[in-house]
């Protein structure tokens, strides 16, 4: 056949120029190919023969994209693809080669059907159009029937037309077959060689085959020998069909997320042991670390909610001192500073403060508490006045009997046990009855210089007053605020009244920090509920954290077990690797395969964790609530706990499987193919 006839056709599709390929093993140096430099049409059949460790497959593979010479160029309508980056040669392989390998490399999860998608589900081709796809190719290859069956299921000759299919589902112009009638007799040998001659001369792909076969010789347009890396001999045969190749450049998309998310759920479902196991190292992590923050919140909410109790988030309580911390007017500190006394205009003055609901004075009387024949000195307390007795909170707690107004007290359980005597007294007994009362002094003398207690002039008479109910709190005894500020007056006598302390209440909790600052200027000492709230949270915070991080080191643990099972994973499946990207799977969606492997296992583990940590807490909390003081139990799980559990878990489960997922995609397409 004279070379112009050839030379006629169209300009070659594919054209290796000077290439070499060196590969090293320990101190050789292999030339897997040497100056290999040829041009193979469209529509073209081509096979290439030579002895074993000739450099034939080593020749495919650098046409097809999967391995990179070391010089040389090769042409693919025109275009070098030994510049290609790395997702462009992944594009090329996706989009304009198809690959069928000896021993089929089908994955073995997927259905034929399934398989033959493949390249398409990379390409991000939607599932309709790569099921018709597949339903089309399955048919030409003589399948249909076979469609559902996994490759286990297929015999050799079966298995490889699927493999034919997959590499015909891109549209691919250029077909490479290393010798793909390897492993199969010799009747699907040669079915195989027919379906292959048909796609070069009916559909005008470049085919080239692979083969030490001499008997499929006649299927061939031209016959390249190779031998120690170099073309021993090239003989053309028969023209090629002269075909247009107009060449469309492949559509280079990612894979769709739903594609992404089904394989790697058949990924774990496939080692659903293992996965199972990663997920319980993470929902153990993850169930530690709420059960611990849990608890802690828990721990806080409840001491946060006892802390109210004492009195409502309003309040302000002045001393005359410019001290903090303490919430006792009574306890004065001798040695902090000047002081600045709390008289009834410093309450008008409080009162009219922009924000303030009300202002009054907190005193404390000593006095003597006489029933009948029994008598004892006890203290005296004030009520707030009626107008803000219904800020929750001011007053202490009624055990028994009603609030006193005008001459009624509440009087102590203790001091009701006393003054009743006999060996087991009912303090509500004392209900009702009227008790003779004599203030001896009153607290404030420290600033008033002195004693400690200011003293009555002379001595006051006994007054009679009607007990109207019974209070446990601090042992003291309460007399209404009217009756309080006259006491104040008689104790004083014609000294100018000054008071221990007093109570500021703010209109809003918003009023109250400006409220303080305000009433800090005039020169007292102010303390907030908030500021006791404030520092007791932050304490709590601190304890939170650190159980926080008790639990973070049970995540991390978890974290360092999904790494070494997804370091194994990925050695495992090395082969499969190599065929996703054989058929043109770029390294990020190998990469981003596994993440999402690992992704569905944290999420998943995350979950079961969540249920393992709140089931705890909750066993936690019906235990310990039948202890009256922990009531409705501790173990409390706000919806951030929720939220940060399951992000946690997502996160220390992406971190871990990081490094795994990055080597796997990594990899050398050609190793990973033939490493099993
Ligand atoms: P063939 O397919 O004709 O049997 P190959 O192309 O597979 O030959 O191999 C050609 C030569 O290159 C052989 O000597 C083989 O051992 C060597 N070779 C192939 N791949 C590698 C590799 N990844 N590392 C080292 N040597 C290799
Ligand atoms: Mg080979």
């Amino acid at each position: 056949m004279p070379s112009e006839v050839l030379n006629s056709s169209s300009r070659p599709s594919l054209a290796l120029r000077g290439v070499w390929k060196h590969y090293r093993r320990g101190e050789e140096d292999i030339q897997a190919a040497a100056d290999i430099s040829l041009e193979l049409r469209a529509g073209s059949f081509t096979c290439i023969l030579g002895p074993s460790g000739g450099g034939k497959s080593t020749l495919l593979h650098l046409m097809g994209g999967m391995d990179r010479p070391d010089e040389g160029e090769i042409l693919v309508f025109g275009r070098d693809i030994t510049r290609l980056k790395s997702d462009q040669l992944s594009a090329y392989r996706r989009s304009d080669v198809g690959f069928v390998f000896q021993s089929f490399h089908l994955l073995p999860t997927l259905t034929a059907a399934e398989n033959v998608e493949l390249p398409l589900a990379i390409a991000g081709v939607s599932l309709a159009k790569r099921r018709e796809r597949a339903k089309t190719l399955l048919a030409r290859v003589g399948l249909l029937d076979r469609s559902g069956h996994r490759p286990h299921q297929l015999s050799g000759g079966q298995a490889q037309r699927v493999a034919v299919a997959r590499a015909l589902a891109a549209d691919p112009k250029i077909v490479l077959a290393d010798e793909p009638t390897g492993n199969l007799d010799s009747q699907s040998g040669l079915e195989i060689m027919q379906l292959l001659g048909s796609i070069a001369h009916e559909d005008g792909r470049t085919v080239v085959v692979v083969t030490h076969n001499e008997e499929f010789i006649p299927f061939a347009d031209r016959v390249v020998r190779i031998r120690d890396g170099r073309v021993h001999s090239d003989d053309v045969r028969k023209a090629a069909a002269d075909v247009s190749a107009e060449h469309e450049a492949g559509v280079a998309r990612s894979v769709q997320f739903g594609t992404l998310a089904r394989m790697a759920l058949s990924a774990v479902r496939r080692r659903i042991g293992r996965a199972i196991l990663t997920g319980l190292g993470i929902a153990v992590g993850v169930a530690a670390t709420v059960l611990l923050m849990g608890l802690g919140s828990g721990l806080e909410s409840g001491v946060v909610a006892g802390l109210t109790s004492f009195g409502p988030l309003t309040s302000i309580t002045v001393s005359p001192q410019r001290v903090s911390g303490t919430t006792s007017p009574f306890a004065p500190n001798t040695a902090a500073g000047p002081t600045t006394p709390i008289t009834p205009r410093s309450l008008r003055e409080f009162a009219a403060l922009p924000g303030a609901r009300g202002a009054y004075a907190s005193v404390m009387f000593l006095a003597t508490l006489r029933v009948g024949g029994s008598s004892t000195l006890s203290s005296i307390l004030n009520l707030p006045p009626s107008r803000l007795a219904s800020v929750s909170g001011l007053r202490p707690t009624l055990e028994a009997g009603a609030w006193p107004t005008g001459s009624g007290i509440l009087v102590s359980a203790a001091d009701a046990k006393a003054l009743l005597g006999g060996k087991k007294p009912n303090p509500d007994k004392l209900i009702g009855r009227t008790i003779s009362i004599r203030p001896e002094g009153m607290s404030g003398g420290v600033f008033g210089g002195g004693t400690g207690l200011i003293m009555p002039p002379r001595r006051l008479p006994f007054v009679t007053l009607r007990v109207t109910g019974i209070v446990t709190a601090n042992g003291a005894n309460y007399i209404p605020y009217t009756l309080a500020t006259a006491w104040v007056k008689q104790v004083s006598g014609s000294a100018s009244i000054t008071y221990p302390g007093a109570t500021v209440i703010g209109k809003t909790i918003t009023d109250v920090a400006p409220l303080a600052k305000r009433i800090g200027k005039m020169g007292y000492g102010t303390t907030t509920v908030e500021q006791i709230l404030q520092s007791i949270t932050s304490s709590f915070s601190a304890i939170e954290a650190g159980l926080g991080i008790i639990g973070g080191i049970a995540l991390v643990v978890a974290g360092l077990m999904i790494s070494v099972i997804m370091s194994m994973s990925v050695l495992e499946r090395r082969r499969e690797i190599g065929i996703l990207r054989a058929v043109g799977a770029r390294r990020k969606d190998i990469a981003r395969l596994f993440l999402t492997e690992v992704g569905t296992i944290g999420i998943g583990g995350g979950i079961v964790g969540l249920g393992l940590g709140a089931g705890a807490g909750e066993v936690i909390n019906a235990v310990i609530s039948k202890n009256a003081s922990f009531h409705g139990g501790i173990f409390h799980l706000p919806l951030w706990l929720l939220v940060l559990g399951l992000v946690f878990g997502a996160a220390v489960s992406l971190i871990a499987g990081w490094i795994p997922a990055a080597r796997a995609a990594r990899l050398n397409p050609v190793i990973a193919l033939h490493s099993e």
